[in-house]
């Protein structure tokens, strides 16, 4: 299920980092990110209490389900209704068409070590995964067990799945695995002359993340680490989280990225944790492509996904540290007031070629992190559509189609600088939203461009006074 990835040592130490390119001469680990690692992961088991089921098959009429939730601020057990959702005893749906199959028990290491400057990796399963299942006697799993968080992915998921089929008919989406938690360890070295000069080991944990090249979401373990700091939700609690990572499926179905290319892992994010430096750690120049910048637009994608997918008492982020007001799509401003436009001051950080130094906490937006550019992106077009649609649906479906846009008119816009593409692909979601809602710009639609979007004006026709 977990497939290794030719990856510096740099890049294998963090679950969501920039891939690079490897680099056969590269002497030391250039760089360590050591955010979602840690050697202390909460191991999710399945929930003893229904391993003996006195009926060996779910029936329509068992189909409701109390799922254990973090919402509005709390923990929260909500019932839902499971139709068409399990099959046999799998946490499936009927056929296996939107989720093929959900997985526990997987445990992997990844040993990366770099001998002289050559870096080579291998990877070993230390158990293999199983299949989830349930038992139809009860409506209810425990907190925190395998089967509760399988069964909120999929509930999750399969709401997205259905919404954007609905909306788009002819797109076939493949089915995605759930690994529920696998632990992942890294084992990192760098030998120098025969002597071990530097090791380190730990798990992914806190995190999630789907992988395009094996149609995967993965929810990792928590930590106790981020327990002690105060984090008390569980990412698969939060819906947003599953559904979010569902968006980068159907952004890989629509405008598939090839795997090699693809520059990032799409993860939910880091929540502004500090990042630890490695001893005698390089700093390398910032080259930020067009790729960086779908990267960005895909994770503001994933959100809107999830925003438009999801009811609006599921959708919300109150209560998780870092992310409630930054990944909330309805909030025009991040958690410190800074305004979620493209201004100068945001572009010229996202495309600097030097490393913005962390800020302390997370109320200060790093707009070097794509979920925070992502995150402009998803507010900018939230705030174009509420005032030129009715429906969640119908901007659900603008957003869905200006992807597709992309993806024809992309391949016509890869020899222009990351900040032309990126601007470049703003407008088209411009041009698409006008299209599909009243056709014309009116003073007020290029007052809000500029506002989002400072400049862009000057590039539409019907923004430009009449001469
Ligand atoms: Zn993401």
């Amino acid at each position: 299920m977990l497939k290794l990835l030719p990856l510096m040592l740099a890049v294998a130490v963090t679950a969501c980092a920039k891939k690079t390119e490897e680099k056969k001469n590269s002497i030391k680990p250039s760089k360590v990110v050591a955010t979602n690692q840690s050697l202390h992961p909460i191991v999710v088991e399945s929930d003893k209490s229904k391993s003996l089921c006195s009926v060996m098959k779910y029936e329509d009429s068992q189909r409701n389900l109390s799922l254990s939730l973090f919402l509005r601020g709390e923990d929260t057990d909500e019932e839902r209704v499971f139709a068409g959702l399990i099959e046999e005893l799998f946490v499936r749906d009927l056929g296996a068409k939107i989720i093929s199959q959900s997985h526990k028990g997987q445990s992997v290491l990844q040993t990366f070590t770099s001998t002289d400057g050559v870096v080579s990796g291998e990877e070993k399963e230390l158990s293999a995964a199983s299949n989830v299942t349930v038992c139809p006697d009860d409506g209810k799993y425990a907190k925190g067990s395998a089967e509760s968080v399988a069964l909120n992915a999929t509930f999750f998921i399969s709401k997205v799945n259905r919404k954007v089929s609905e909306l788009l008919p002819s797109v076939k989406i493949n089915p995605i695995s759930v690994e529920v938690t696998p632990m992942i360890k890294k084992k990192l070295q760098v030998i120098d002359k025969g002597i071990v000069i530097w090791e380190y080991e730990a798990f992914d944990t806190d995190n999630a993340y789907y992988m395009p090249g094996t149609d995967s979401i993965t929810f990792l373990p928590h930590s106790e680490e981020f327990r002690q700091m105060g984090y008390k939700m569980n990412f698969w609690e939060v819906p947003m989280v599953a559904a979010h990572e569902y968006g980068h499926h159907i952004f890989q179905t629509i405008n598939p990225t090839p795997e090699e290319k693809s520059a990032h892992l799409n993860c939910f994010g880091k929540m502004g944790m500090k990042s630890n430096v490695a001893p005698e750690a390089e700093v390398e120049a910032r080259e930020v492509a067009n790729d960086d910048v779908l990267g960005a637009l895909n994770e503001g994608f994933a959100d809107l996904i999830s925003f438009y997918s999801l009811d609006n008492q599921e959708r919300g982020l109150k209560g998780v540290p870092c992310l409630e007001i930054a990944r909330d799509v309805s909030s025009k401003t991040f958690a410190d007031g800074t305004p979620k436009n493209f201004t100068a001051a945001a572009l010229e950080s996202f495309f600097s070629d030097k490393e913005t130094e962390p800020a302390s906490g997370c109320s200060i937006p790093n707009f070097q992190d794509i979920h925070i550019l992502g995150a402009v992106f998803a507010n900018s077009v939230d705030r174009f559509l509420t005032g030129a649609t009715d429906t969640k649906d119908q901007r659900l479906l603008i957003v869905l189609n200006w992807l597709q846009e992309m993806k024809v008119k992309q391949a016509g816009m890869k020899t222009l600088a990351p900040k032309d593409f990126l601007r470049e692909s703003f407008k088209l979601f411009i041009e698409t939203a006008v299209a599909k809602t009243d056709n014309k710009m009116d003073a007020a639609d290029c007052a809000l461009v500029t506002e989002i979007y400072p400049g862009l004006e000057a590039s539409i026709a019907a923004c430009q006074p009449a001469i």
